[in-house]
């Protein structure tokens, strides 16, 4: 096997990551070893362990919780995604000098949902949960495949409002607000990107809110079990429900392919993950 550098994932907390897995069964699928490690780092020591981390031999790191921000602000350089959206999960030395951040949540996401789950969002009505960072880096991917509008919906409306106004163009319709400000739809695609299922909640929505036949309900979290957001829908009677198991794969898979120029099989991942009894 070749080694090929040091990488990681790096957040707080961090021991529950799958990054690891995911990453180093990739690089067996080309035959290459790899140092990829999960790194806790306290909440104010970002920005150093990241720069003596790059200054010390690490090549590449993924960033997760609650560092994605300061990783954009970190880096020298970045894609025009993680410009638009202000936050990174990843970086990459290019050059002794320049450290680049780049945000491959987006393309996760809409690789999941187009490739995977044969879903389209090219024409659709999208309700967006959450302005949090994991919304943030997904809009500009989602505006990419030209849905017909999107609404961002937040239980503090005036984030919401202000995403969505930074991300407002001629041809697709951008608007926020407040969970009670939802229209009532029919959706074709809600995304719920709010952390309220980590808390066993449900974002407050209103009554009425309609679900076409064909109607995804996508929850980004993920676990063993459905999701409360998961639950919620099939209450409703959506039957494309599912969780964002897919998103984190195929954020991963575009992350390798950004590092090494390889595109991993993502699909073979996503089934071995699922046969695990817990993670
Ligand atoms: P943040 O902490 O940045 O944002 C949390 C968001 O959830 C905020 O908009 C917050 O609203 C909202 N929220 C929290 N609790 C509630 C509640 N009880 N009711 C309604 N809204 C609530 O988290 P992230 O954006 O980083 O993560 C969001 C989710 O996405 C998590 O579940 C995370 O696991 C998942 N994720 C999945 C990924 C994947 O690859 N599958 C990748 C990244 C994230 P407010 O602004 O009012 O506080």
């Amino acid at each position: 096997m070749n080694s090929i550098g040091r990488y990681a994932v790096v957040g707080n907390p961090i021991e529950h990551s799958l990054s690891p897995t995911i990453q180093r069964a990739f690089a067996d699928q080309f035959g290459k070893e790899l140092d990829y490690t999960a790194q806790l780092v306290a909440l104010d020591d970002f920005e150093q362990w990241a720069t003596s981390f790059f200054s010390s031999g690490g090549v590449g790191l993924n960033v997760t919780l609650p560092f994605k921000s300061r990783a954009f602000d970190l880096a020298n350089s970045s894609s025009q995604r993680a410009a638009i959206s202000g936050t990174a999960n990843f970086l990459k030395l290019t050059d002794p000098e320049i450290i680049l951040a780049d945000n491959t949540d987006g393309a996760g996401l809409v690789r999941d949902i187009q490739i995977n789950l044969k879903s389209k969002l090219a024409g659709t009505q999208i309700l967006v949960l959450g302005a949090g960072g994991a919304v943030k880096g997904v809009l500009p991917s989602l505006m990419t495949e030209m849905p017909e509008a999107i609404f961002i919906a937040n239980r503090t409306s005036k984030r919401a409002k202000s995403l969505a106004q930074g991300l407002s163009g001629k041809k697709i319709k951008v608007a926020g607000g407040g969970l009670e400000d939802i229209p009532l739809g029919p959706w074709d695609v809600i995304i719920n990107g709010s952390s309220a299922g980590l808390f066993g909640e449900m974002p407050a929505l209103p009554n009425g809110l309609l679900l076409g036949r064909e109607s995804l309900c996508y929850d980004m979290a993920y676990g063993k079990e459905p999701t409360v957001f998961m639950g919620w829908a099939i209450k409703r009677g959506a039957s494309n429900v599912v969780d964002g198991l897919g998103m984190l794969v195929e954020q991963a898979a575009e992350s390798y392919s950004l590092w090494f120029g390889s595109d991993p099989d993502s699909q073979i991942v996503i089934e071995n993950l699922r046969g695990l009894t817990s993670f």
